[in-house]
């Protein structure tokens, strides 16, 4: 038991050495609303770094990623933000419903493979030898797709159609809207993710380079398809009211406009952070039947 209380400790002191300047730096460019974004951010950020220090380093490139696109060509965006109630500051609930997937499967892999590996004296495994930390690492790369996805497809996005009605042309930024080029720029950032993924597993693990590769597509694939399932969450379960007096839909309530607009369909509790949350949640639980497969197999 001293040794996870020491490794705990250790981890955590690193954890506060390495995310303070960091923070600095999100209160400097304000990417986190202040104080209870920047204070929900800093733990999520010291819980990462002691689940692993690998999943940190995907963690922060999709947050500053995502952040830095989320303020990229803004006067391009300005209605589409206005239309939808976005804003390029992430605040604590945001923050919340991006990391608590990956916590949660973090934690299992600390509970029931980490901590025992710990307690015999075993190597203790700072990649992805463990389905549960597979699991963390698809949420966060499906985060990445989602946003990659929104922020790309709303600037360079032509003809957004909605996802389960390819016919329908639907507004810039409308929740399971698709375009060609914001699907591609969703890929691209499950694929760095990936990436950070095989770089880091090949120096810090002792599994068969076929293997990683292996793992490293599956999780490409679990974050792209967690991607989608977002979108399709977006355009069937997520609540959506219709403005009358703009003759709009609307996922806002009160509309820009200050007018009540009505319930129009999906169900009340499904906002934008429940759809994040639940996409996040459901690709994890596919990387996780994916890498029982790789296991059986190599
Ligand atoms: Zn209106």
């Amino acid at each position: 038991m001293s040794e996870i209380i020491i490794y705990l400790i250790s981890s955590l002191f690193w954890g506060i050495c390495v995310n303070l300047p960091l923070l600095f730096l999100i209160m400097w460019k304000k990417y986190l609303t202040i104080p209870k974004g920047v204070i929900i951010g800093a733990i999520t950020a010291i819980l990462c770094f002691i689940i692993s220090p690998i999943l940190w380093v995907c963690v922060l490139c999709f947050f500053l990623s995502s952040s830095f696109l989320s303020k990229w060509k803004q006067s391009e965006k300005h209605e589409v933000n206005l239309e939808f109630a976005k804003s390029s500051q992430r605040d604590s609930v945001q923050v919340i419903s991006n990391s608590f997937p990956a916590i949660f499967f973090g934690i299992l892999y600390l509970i029931f493979e980490n901590f025992p590996r710990i307690i015999l004296g075993e190597e203790i495994s700072l990649g992805i030898q463990s389905h549960f930390l597979f699991a963390a690492f698809t949420t966060i790369a499906t985060h990445t797709a989602d946003t990659w996805m929104t922020e790309i497809g709303i600037i360079y996005g032509k003809n957004p159609r909605l996802l389960i009605n390819l016919k329908k042309k639907v507004n810039p930024g409308t929740s399971g809207g698709v375009t060609i080029e914001g699907t591609i720029a969703g890929m691209i950032g499950a694929a760095i993710i990936s990436f950070v993924y095989v770089v880091s597993s090949l120096f810090t693990t002792s599994i068969s380079p076929l293997k990683i590769l292996l793992l490293s597509i599956l999780l490409c694939i679990s974050g792209i398809i967690g991607g989608g399932i977002d979108s399709l969450e977006g355009a069937t379960i997520q609540r959506i009211y219709y403005c009358k007096q703009c003759k709009k839909e609307s996922e806002t309530n009160p509309h820009k406009c200050g007018n009540i607009p009505y319930f129009l369909r999906g169900y009340s509790f499904v906002t934008n952070d429940f759809v994040n949350l639940s996409s996040a949640f459901l690709s994890g639980i596919i990387a996780i039947v994916c890498y029982s497969f790789v296991e059986i197999l190599i």
